[in-house]
């Protein structure tokens, strides 16, 4: 063997015992009897689960990051996979957007954004190209994105999509027939923006009236929408973010009718409320859809421990502190999104698992093995099983870490969790056999990732 990781209590989506893993050539290659390699691991009192698979987030090209006309996001495909590795993440999925003046088709978006990837990211990542305008080009693109292995789509309803819904329903169906899994944005555009207006109009657009523009009652009917358009179409949705009960409801209703309607939550819709844009910086805190009230909290937890969450990703979407506390914006124009993903898989530890809310096998379900099923990339990753990559993690339960935004790997340079106390964090972090993170250092090299080649989306 290369590696093999000696005396861990392995745990998986489905099992928990204690066997040695054998690694060669990026492969688990032996579960448990008599192994030598050259390099060993103790993981003596130490978990050994799958690497974590974030299939949301925003890591910017790294040539748009230096043109400047405007803000954007502040972490590339280095600083995200770092920030990733340390976290226990081993593969990312990437949201690409069209760029203004690039008019490249869905592929060539993706082979754009799959060389910056190639030369930067130091663990396995994927794409999901942005569809912002379904034309007959885009669906006659959809078969040879899935054959090249690419099997998401991303869809916001926001923006130009109420002028162009049935264009839309025909890219879900094609999607659909196609392997392809649709994961939607789900927000109703007009009802924001009406309230937004309203609130402008009658001086109340600052940071303690945000949610008011953005309500769970608009985020619940464009779910609605977004699950009749699969039902119509025949294909499977993917909720992205959901951030309250009147929308996970919805999406309940449908999953118990029987449709392939699939709900991802993210960190700060489940450890945080509405409350924190009383506060002044509370701008600092602003994602899409907002944070919600305590009952919604409640509700996501739920459906990670009994079911009907069926991911937690972040929507890694970082900027600085001073891009998100700029005076000049208001209701309608904070800037969204927070670094979270060094501390997705801590967080969802210290705060669920060892609060007694989900067990460690649904902990690595939620982070890890129903995203490798959903993008098609499982048993590939997401299990611990003789042929699967050795992306796994040595997780010590008994570290403890306060959060600290300057000690993280992300440029935002703060964190929305800032002093918060966390037990559990990776010592190793291990990305197809090589140690991308070492009890505090990181290891991995700079594009020594690769991407996921991915098969048809998987039912759960
Ligand atoms: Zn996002």
């Amino acid at each position: 063997m290369d590696l093999v990781i000696r005396g861990g209590t392995v745990v998986t989506a489905t099992s928990e015992f204690t066997a040695d893993i054998g690694i060669r050539d990026g492969k688990i290659a032996q579960l448990g009897g008599n192994m030598t390699a050259v390099n060993e691991i103790d993981a003596r009192g130490k978990l050994v689960v799958p690497g974590g698979i974030d299939m949301h987030v925003h890591l910017e090209r790294m040539d748009l990051l230096s043109k400047g006309d405007q803000p954007r996001m502040v972490d590339d495909f280095y600083t995200g996979t770092v920030g990733a590795a340390i976290g226990g993440v081993t593969t990312v999925g990437n949201m690409v957007f069209p760029e203004r003046g690039e008019d490249l088709g869905l592929m060539g978006m993706l082979q754009v954004a799959e060389t910056d990837a190639e030369a930067n990211a130091i663990i396995d990542y994927t794409l999901h190209p942005v569809v912002t305008d379904p034309s007959q080009a885009a669906i006659r693109e959809l078969p040879h994105m899935a054959k090249a292995g690419y099997t998401s789509i991303k869809i916001f309803t926001l923006y130009g999509f109420d002028k162009r819904v049935q264009d839309y329903i025909e890219v879900i169906e094609a999607a659909g027939r196609n392997g392809i899994l649709s994961m939607i944005h789900c927000e109703d555009k007009p009802i924001n923006t009406f309230l937004e207006q309203r609130l402008v109009a009658e001086g109340q657009s600052d940071v303690r009236y945000y949610p008011d523009s953005r309500p769970d009652y608009g985020e619940a009917v464009a779910t609605a929408r977004a699950i009749a358009i699969g039902e119509a179409a025949k294909s499977p949705i993917y909720i992205v973010h959901l951030s309250c009960a009147a929308a996970l409801d919805v999406a309940r209703r449908a999953v118990a009718s029987g449709q392939k309607v699939y709900v991802e939550t993210r960190p700060i819709y489940l450890y945080l409320t509405r409350e924190r844009y009383q506060l002044p910086d509370g701008a600092k805190d602003v994602g899409w859809p907002p944070l919600r009230e305590r009952s919604d909290v409640d509700a996501l937890w739920q459906g990670l421990s009994m079911g009907g969450v069926d991911t937690l990703c972040t929507d890694h979407a970082p900027w600085t502190l001073d891009h998100k506390l700029d005076p000049s914006l208001k209701v309608g124009s904070f800037r969204p999104g927070m670094a979270n993903l060094e501390t997705l898989m801590p967080m969802l530890y210290s705060e669920g698992v060892r609060k007694g809310k989900i067990s460690t096998g649904r902990w690595v379900e939620l982070i890890s093995t129903n995203a490798a099923k959903l993008f098609g990339i499982f048993p590939q990753k997401g299990a611990i099983a003789v042929g699967s990559d050795a992306d796994l993690v040595v997780w010590d339960p008994a570290i403890k870490r306060t959060i600290r935004g300057e000690e993280m790997a992300s440029n935002a340079g703060y964190d929305v969790y800032e002093g918060w106390e966390v037990q559990g964090w990776p010592i190793y972090t291990i990305s197809r056999g090589d140690v991308v993170f070492e009890n505090g250092r990181v290891t991995g090299a700079r594009g020594r990732g690769q991407r996921v080649i991915r098969g048809p989306h998987m039912p759960l």
